[in-house]
């Protein structure tokens, strides 16, 4: 899914939860995210959420009136096609370690000293990619954990770095190689508050189409605000976990299905720090507010 721009659409408002077609005022309006609705089948299908400026409430059917594509291609693949065509595809086989073929382009970033991006065979471990290339943990920190491909793949804990970077051992570790944004953390680092944040991204950018991720991702936010604010319960953590399961298995895309990644797996590897928030009302990295904050009633409603 690409992003949409202002240019490229002039949107139809119709009635809402109305798939029928437009009677509404014709308008150019910025589209920050998402496919669109259209019972034109030159046009593209998906739910836009509108702001709250436009009249009515929650999420309205939009139809665009252009046929513009907003395919991405990867660039990182294409980039290697001149040089495999040159030089042969053995020749790019063989730069593989252990039956992996080829290079990998990471970008490093987080808690190291030397951030930035960096191409190394498929199959080196994340020990390589932080302290040979990213000159180790930046000044008195430790590794804690590592993000191996963004938060999408989740969180692995330090004693997991050596770990071949590959699609089957972080497939095996519950994670995945995804877009090879590797993020490194240090001990400074609180693992509920990283959760809090992954959610926020995935609640932001989710576009609304498929009711597991929307509503999903919401409720994984105010779950996880009331862990990291004092107010949480083993309760709760449960709920994190049955939620993370429906999104995986009932989200229509990539995005929900790997929205849940982030809190599973901290919870899975880093439950201690889950029991301080929850038991002691305490973040043991002195990140989140803990019991500092008392919720207002509406932001402990759920909202579905
Ligand atoms: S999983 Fe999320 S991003 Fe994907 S279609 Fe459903 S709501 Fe949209």
């Amino acid at each position: 899914m690409g992003t949409l721009n202002s240019e490229a659409f002039r949107l139809h408002l119709t009635a809402d939860q109305d798939k029928t077609p437009p009677s509404g005022t014709v308008q150019d309006i910025y589209a920050p995210s998402g496919i669109l609705y259209s019972n034109n089948p030159t046009q593209w299908f998906a739910p836009i959420k509108v702001n709250a400026t436009d009249s009515g409430s929650g999420i309205k059917y939009i139809l665009a009136s252009t046929t513009r594509p907003t395919l991405v291609n990867n660039v990182e693949t294409l980039a290697r096609v001149p040089t495999i065509l040159e030089r042969g595809a053995e020749w790019y086989q063989r730069l593989g370690r252990d039956g992996n073929a080829g290079t990998k382009v990471y970008c490093l970033s987080g808690h190291v000293k030397k951030p930035g991006a960096y191409e190394l065979p498929m199959g080196a471990t994340a020990r390589e990619l932080i302290y040979d290339y990213g000159g180790g943990i930046r000044i008195h920190g430790q590794l804690k954990a590592f993000s191996p491909g963004g938060v999408s793949s989740g969180i692995l804990p330090a004693e997991m770095v050596d770990i071949p970077l590959d699609y089957e051992s972080l497939t095996k570790a519950s994670s995945m190689l995804g877009s090879g944004a590797m993020i490194v953390m240090d001990d400074s680092t609180c693992m509920v508050d990283i959760a809090l944040r992954s959610a926020w991204f995935f609640a932001h950018e989710n576009c609304g189409e498929c009711t597991p991720c929307r509503i999903g991702t919401s409720r994984v936010v105010q779950i996880l605000t009331k862990i990291t604010t004092g107010h949480g319960s083993w309760q709760d953590a449960e709920t994190l976990k049955e939620l993370g399961e429906r999104m995986h298995d009932d989200s229509r895309c990539g995005l929900g299905q790997s929205a849940p990644l982030p809190f599973l797996s901290s919870l899975n590897h880093f439950r201690g720090e889950y029991q301080a928030h929850i038991e002691e009302k305490r973040c043991p990295s002195k990140v989140c507010p803990a019991s500092s904050i008392v919720l207002t009633p509406s932001a402990q409603e759920v909202s579905v």
